[in-house]
């Protein structure tokens, strides 16, 4: 997802504008040293402040009026990030200070044997993934992890998988084979070979997390960019909706349209985030558990709602289920809208996001 951050020039001019201003203003952060810079007035201070966590980029930026506080609170918020990220990743290597901290592995090595007993936020994840897992149909999955291993993801060796193995996994691979206990806060995996996999939620959920930190210290203006995940804090400039522009899935240096958001989130699933190519196909990384293969019928699924950690769900599973009946599935869920570009070529959205999003270039056409 493309911010554009300048907004009131068309669009192609604005594309080189932003390049030079984004230019500038490194520069600029260069050269003060504290990544503090004016911001259109005396009075006004931006400062950002950049990671790399859970594979992607996070850029944490606020507005205000006090140097030292913004650069507060962004370490504060940045810190929760992080927070998140160590209790949710299950990549760590087995030994390790990071193995140890992650409640993911904790579950997973404890497969098939115990209950394990987790954070608020591990288990408050993991019970939102169970409703919208049971609401889609078992579209949206988070006992995937076993597949997503077969396939390579997350790994160097990315490759088709043995159809064999993958209809082992698929027996198993279920939700209703994910046990909570709401009064112990506790998760159990029933099977010996079962690993959870929170890649689909745990980015939403992190950066709704930062918000929350951020508007607690007080923070009226600000953004998260969280690779594909988005959360705005209030109007930008105090007077205007932040302008995201929406990733052309099949030209990633671009983009399809302009989203205008106060106070939300957009979170984007598309199937070019990760993939690999064997004998002339592409594959990605998002799923159908009822396949084990990717999902086929989307390039892009955008998510708007209030709350990260759902869009973050939702987006996954929309991409599953398709434009038609994604777009059907939001309808049961309030205040959640959705941008689709579907493999038909065709933007499809939802009733309430018309107004807020406006399609640039005419590559795309509008399906009904
Ligand atoms: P996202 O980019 O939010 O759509 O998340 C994609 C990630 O979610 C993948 O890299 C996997 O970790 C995980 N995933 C893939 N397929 C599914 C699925 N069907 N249900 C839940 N999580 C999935
Ligand atoms: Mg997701």
């Amino acid at each position: 997802m493309l911010l554009d951050r300048t907004c009131s020039y068309p669009i192609f001019f604005n594309k080189r504008w932003c390049f030079m201003k984004k230019l500038l203003c490194f520069l600029l952060v260069i050269i003060l040293g504290s990544g503090i810079y004016g911001c259109g007035s005396n009075t006004k201070k931006e400062y950002s402040s950049h990671e790399f966590l859970m594979d992607t980029i996070i850029t944490i930026t606020v507005h205000g009026s006090d140097e030292k506080t913004l650069k507060d609170d962004v370490k504060k918020a940045m810190n929760e990030f992080k927070r998140i990220n160590i209790i949710t990743n299950r990549f760590p290597e087995k030994g390790t200070p990071e193995y140890a901290k992650s409640e993911i592995c904790k579950i997973n090595e404890n497969a098939g044997l115990k209950p394990v007993a987790v954070s608020d936020d591990v288990f408050n994840m993991v019970e939102s993934s169970l409703f919208y897992g049971d609401m889609s149909g078992g579209a949206f999955n988070i006992a995937i992890g076993p597949i997503m291993d077969l396939w390579g993801f997350g790994s160097n060796n990315m490759h088709v998988p043995e159809a064999a193995d993958i209809s082992a996994r698929l027996k198993v691979d279920k939700i209703d084979n994910i046990v909570l206990n709401k009064v112990d806060k506790t998760v159990f995996l029933k099977d010996k070979g079962m690993i959870l996999d929170l890649g689909g939620v745990a980015k939403g959920y992190a950066a709704q997390k930062v918000a929350d930190v951020l508007r607690a210290e007080g923070i009226k203006e600000g953004l998260i960019d969280a690779g594909g995940n988005i959360v705005v804090i209030g109007e930008k400039n105090n007077t205007d909706p932040w302008r995201i522009g929406i990733t052309d899935p099949r030209k990633t240096d671009n983009y399809i349209g302009v989203l205008q958001l106060v106070d939300e989130a957009a979170v984007t699933s598309g199937d070019y985030q990760r993939n690999f190519t064997e004998n002339g196909i592409t594959y990605h990384h998002i799923i159908n558990p009822n396949t084990g293969f990717p999902a086929g019928g989307t390039w892009s699924v955008t998510v708007i709602s209030k709350d990260s950690g759902l869009a973050d769900i939702l987006s996954t599973t929309l991409f599953i289920l398709g434009p038609e009946k994604g777009l059907d599935f939001i309808k049961k869920i309030e205040g959640v809208e959705a941008v689709f570009v579907g493999a038909d070529k065709k933007i499809y959205m939802s009733e309430g996001i018309k107004d807020k999003f406006e399609i640039t270039g005419n590559k795309y056409v509008l399906g009904k």
